[in-house]
């Protein structure tokens, strides 16, 4: 893939520092905590913009959908008392222009968003002929296209003030993460894009308060441009993603208990390198997972099938048979004989256990 922005360097419009620090709560609730939130944040010396969600893209209808526009109207106010920029997510046309009309300093678009370029093209029409930064996050699904196209969308329409946010990505795998960092894929985009800041949200990546720290050191041994977290000033009390705010006295730890290391760009290579082939692993070690949890599930049908027909579960031919005929696939593809027994030993030790628990389960009871 082959793409181009026209961009102007962060630290042009957003300071110098690195990391740049976005901060604010998840969803913009009341005035007061709005206020109290920002002041904290303020306080915290570190950020540049406060972000606020205003028009909430919630999965369920009954969850808090956001404030709207009053919203916009506290974070003009809360911007005149902190001094603080304010961002907002918008999702169309109108919200672009109710934003902008409210005075907001940055925009950004959603994860739901950046999925659909028809709503990507509609905000990007109607941001035609403005000039106002715009971050773009990932979508929700990891497609480095379909995020790419987004940019190059929003750079179209003019817009030069522009930073990727890398949020992380939906799986049906269960992982630790809210969203999995997949950080292939923000990495590819630093390849394909040199120019373009990064910014990390390690709040909608980790989806609890336990995971920030490592995942904004991680962003950062990445050389990632800066981070988005979310913050409250009462966390638990939060309308959405009460879960993964951080009060503003959390923020400062956090941002404290960070090193910002700055390397040589051929040990940016190496890292990238290093992170590539981790990601290619991991890939492989979760479809051998796959694998193994499919073959103990045949197992299972099996022993069933001998329990009803009276047959053994041992049967010695069989096991004689499997090793003769993968012991060779395995040497034939570079692994050492010894290694693939020793693998054959346990995963048939496995298949044992398992048909011996089948057979001494209470009968009528199936697995
Ligand atoms: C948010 O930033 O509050 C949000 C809704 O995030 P995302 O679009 O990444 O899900
Ligand atoms: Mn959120």
């Amino acid at each position: 893939m082959h793409a181009e922005l026209d961009i102007e360097p962060l630290h042009s419009w957003c300071g110098m520092d690195r990391p740049v620090v976005i901060a604010g709560p998840c969803g913009a609730e009341s005035f007061e905590q709005l206020l109290e939130t920002a002041r904290g944040i303020a306080a915290v010396g570190k950020v540049s913009i406060l972000r606020a969600g205003v028009w909430k893209p919630r999965t369920r209808p009954a969850s808090f959908q956001g404030r709207g526009t009053e919203a916009l109207v506290w974070l003009r106010e809360v911007k005149a008392e902190t001094g603080l920029p304010a961002a907002v997510e918008v999702a169309n046309a109108g919200h672009v222009e109710e934003a902008l009309a409210h005075g907001i300093d940055v925009l950004w678009l959603g994860a739901r968003t950046t999925v659909n370029p028809f709503y990507v093209q509609e905000i990007a029409d109607a941001l035609s002929g403005v000039d106002v930064p715009v971050l773009v996050k990932n979508p929700v699904n990891p497609d480095l296209a379909l995020w790419v196209g987004a940019l190059e969308r929003v750079n179209r329409a003019g817009i030069r003030r522009m930073a990727a946010i890398h949020r992380g990505f939906s799986t049906y795998a269960k992982t630790p993460y809210r969203n999995a960092p997949n950080w292939k894929i923000p990495i590819e985009l630093k390849r394909l894009l040199p120019a373009l800041p990064v910014i990390c949200d390690i709040s909608h990546i980790a989806g609890n308060r336990q995971l920030l720290l490592q995942l904004a050191q991680k962003a950062l041994d990445l050389e990632m441009n800066g981070l988005m977290v979310e913050t409250h000033f009462n966390p638990e009390q939060a309308l959405s993603d009460a879960d993964q705010q951080v009060t503003p006295s959390d923020l400062a730890t956090l941002l404290q208990s960070i090193v910002v290391r700055s390397k040589r760009i051929d040990d940016v290579e190496f890292e990238n390198t290093l992170e590539l082939l981790r990601d290619k692993i991991d890939n492989v070690d979760h479809k051998l997972i796959e694998a193994l949890a499919r073959r103990m599930e045949l197992v299972r049908s099996i022993g069933e099938y001998k329990r009803d027909n009276n047959v053994t579960i041992l049967q010695l031919e069989r096991w004689a048979q499997v090793l003769r005929d993968r012991i060779p696939a395995g040497s034939g593809r570079g692994l050492d004989e010894d290694f693939v027994r020793k693998l054959y030993n346990l995963i048939h030790n496995e298949s044992i256990r398992l048909q011996t628990e089948i057979l001494n389960a209470p009968a009528g009871i199936k697995e």
